[in-house]
């Protein structure tokens, strides 16, 4: 029903806990005939992290790689109930893309959450122009106000992601992850379909996802991965990537009449 063509958050072995190299990672995805990778390894806060120069030489990898357009991205750590990030302006200004996730790591700012808090939270990160995907927020530690906030996502331009590794990894979360999903459908929201690979056979793993959006019958044109047109459309509309990348006008040109 749906046909996703990018794998927009995945984690190289800069990461330290996946396991296959950005050559591997587009291979991967050029056999399986996606025509776009983000790699969005854990930011700073994250154990194990890449170190400082990382994300700031990303672009060294060429946007085209072996046919594949490659985004240059990170996952970014929610560190603190007023939604605080750990990027950086340098980081950000030479990024092309960028998820922004609560990951249990104990931190001393994300302690007590409550509906409410985690409601300004998001509200807040809506708000942050850097922030381009919310990240598997269905965690029921951290519920917020689905019907406050993503209407809030979707004027924001912020893409509301359904983390197909959730749905393995993270069981409790899979009842909000189909409430999030209805709820942008009510409200017209776009999404993200998105593996969260650790290890390149993962990459383009959508299927528990791809179920539950099925089951809700999501509308198609709200995914957007799922059409080249519409995530170059994004791409140029809600990120630095025709801003920050030399040729990439040109290379999304031939992408879109490929
Ligand atoms: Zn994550
Ligand atoms: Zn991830």
């Amino acid at each position: 029903m749906y046909n996703i063509i990018a794998d927009l958050h995945t984690h190289t072995l800069a990461s330290t806990h996946a396991y296959s190299t950005v050559q591997e990672m587009v291979n991967s995805a050029r056999e399986k005939g996606l025509a776009a990778l983000a790699v969005t390894d854990h930011a700073r806060a994250m154990p194990g992290s890449p170190g400082p120069w990382f994300f700031t030489s990303l672009r060294e990898i060429p946007l085209l790689y072996r046919g594949v357009l490659l985004l240059a991205g990170m996952e970014t750590n929610v560190l603190d109930l007023n939604g605080t990030l750990d990027i950086n302006d340098d980081e950000l200004n030479k990024l092309d893309w960028v998820v922004a996730s609560i990951h249990n790591l104990g931190l001393e700012g994300l302690k007590n959450p409550t509906v409410e808090k985690c409601t300004q939270l998001w509200l807040n990160i809506a708000h942050d122009p850097g922030v381009n995907v919310i990240g598997h927020s269905g965690s029921p530690e951290f519920k917020y106000d689905y019907e406050t906030v993503i209407p809030e996502f979707g004027r924001c331009h912020k893409l509301v992601e359904i983390n197909s590794h959730s749905f393995d990894v993270r069981a409790a979360n899979i009842p909000n992850c189909r409430e999030i999903a209805l709820c942008c459908k009510k409200h017209g929201v776009p999404i993200l379909v998105s593996s969260d690979a650790h290890f390149e056979t993962g990459i383009k793993d959508h299927a528990s996802a791809l179920r539950m959006l099925e089951e809700i019958d999501f509308p198609e044109e709200l995914i957007v991965n799922a059409d080249l047109n519409r995530l170059i459309d994004y791409l140029c509309a809600h990120t630095r990537v025709l801003r920050n990348r030399k040729n990439a006008e040109e290379i999304l040109r031939s992408l879109r009449n490929a």
